[in-house]
């Protein structure tokens, strides 16, 4: 059985938290008088510091996701949450991490600026991780894990076998990034955490929930990696304004159900049109709001999409993605411009 305690860095161990004026006294009772927290008492909608632990916010998103309060912590977008993780298992110059490439850059990035090893088991032919050759490289420094599932950039969600298999297999904590989880047809893994207490799932409200401009990203582990979280976060590290965003947004969450099955439906139609597009050799299947694409020359036909007004992403130089493109799913009429572009630049 894993020990969690054993896994935190001991500087987080023994780190005396930050203790903030709205943690030592929790009032929303409207007729106590605030002289704590030094703020200008002249009321304009911001001039209160926000709820350090978002209760609103998770409430709502614990209804939703059915998971409760006390296993979610909210950070400034999935990538503050994903730093977080980093400073509270990676211990600097001793430590290592897994990734499976190809996927999203964020995860070797953190850890270059935490100054933690990357070690990387590349997906196999059809985008799926390599099980035993992962539990084989993993050490005793290894503590994390990153299976970003549906993956970025190729769309594809992992088999629930083989991410079992991992989490059973390895000794340290498991990260799945679940960013377009909203978008899949498997169901989050989040609905496990009981069964797993090292595993660690993040999602976002920057994809499906359409609100990438307000930075929200969300981490559902057990109590006691939340807790860890919670010690070093910044006490408060999500703003007014991106909480009252939030939850006006969660409240109408059938909106955001009808956009998706939008979007899939719009993903499966441009899949089915780009089947059209000569220089397209390959269509990667898609659990995700983006298709991933083989073509004849990626920097050719993107710099063709470019002058004519259309911005995708060219992931040619990503391991196992040569001469791939990514699109990103859009409104009809983006698609419908999408298409008719890519077969007048065939032609040419
Ligand atoms: C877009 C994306 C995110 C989102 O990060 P935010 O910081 O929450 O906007 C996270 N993981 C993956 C794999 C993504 O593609």
């Amino acid at each position: 059985m894993i020990n969690i305690q054993d896994l935190i860095r001991p500087t987080i161990k023994a780190l005396k938290p930050y203790s903030s004026a709205r943690d030592e006294f929790q009032g929303n009772s409207g007729d106590m008088v605030f002289l704590d927290a030094n703020e200008n008492p002249f009321e304009n909608g911001v001039n209160r510091y926000p709820d350090p632990q978002q209760r609103t916010v998770k409430s709502l998103l614990s209804k939703i996701k059915d998971i409760p309060q006390q296993k979610i912590l909210l950070g400034n977008g999935s990538d503050e949450v994903l730093d977080l993780i980093f400073r509270a298992f990676c211990e600097p110059n001793r430590d290592n991490i897994i990734t499976l490439p190809p996927t999203y850059g964020m995860y070797s990035v953190l850890a270059n600026i935490n100054a933690i090893e990357i070690k990387s088991v590349q997906l196999d032919e059809n985008f799926e991780p390599k099980v035993d050759e992962i539990l084989k490289i993993a050490d005793s420094n290894s503590k994390l894990l990153f299976l970003c599932s549906p993956n970025n950039p190729t769309g594809n969600s992992f088999k629930a076998k083989s991410i079992e298999r991992l989490i059973n297999g390895f000794n340290g904590i498991i990260v799945i990034d679940e960013a377009y989880i909203d978008f899949s047809k498997e169901e989050s893994w989040a609905s496990r955490l009981n069964e797993f207490p090292n595993l660690v799932v993040t999602q976002t409200l920057s994809k499906a929930y359409g609100m990438a401009g307000i930075r929200l990203g969300i981490c559902y582990a057990s109590e006691e990696i939340i807790s860890v979280l919670n010690r070093i976060k910044p006490p408060y590290n999500v703003n007014e304004l991106t909480q009252q965003k939030a939850i006006s947004q969660l409240e109408q969450s059938e909106l955001t159900q009808r956009q998706v099955s939008d979007i899939l439906k719009e993903r499966d139609a441009l899949i089915g049109k780009l089947g059209t597009v000569n220089f397209i050799s390959k269509i990667y299947p898609s659990d995700a709001n983006f298709v991933l694409v083989k073509v004849d020359d990626a920097t050719k036909r993107y710099n063709q999409l470019i002058e004519k007004g259309i911005v995708i992403r060219n992931r040619t130089t990503q391991p196992g993605c040569e001469n791939c493109l990514r699109f990103t799913v859009g409104t009809s009429e983006e698609n419908e411009k999408l298409i008719k572009t890519l077969l007048l630049i065939s032609k040419s």
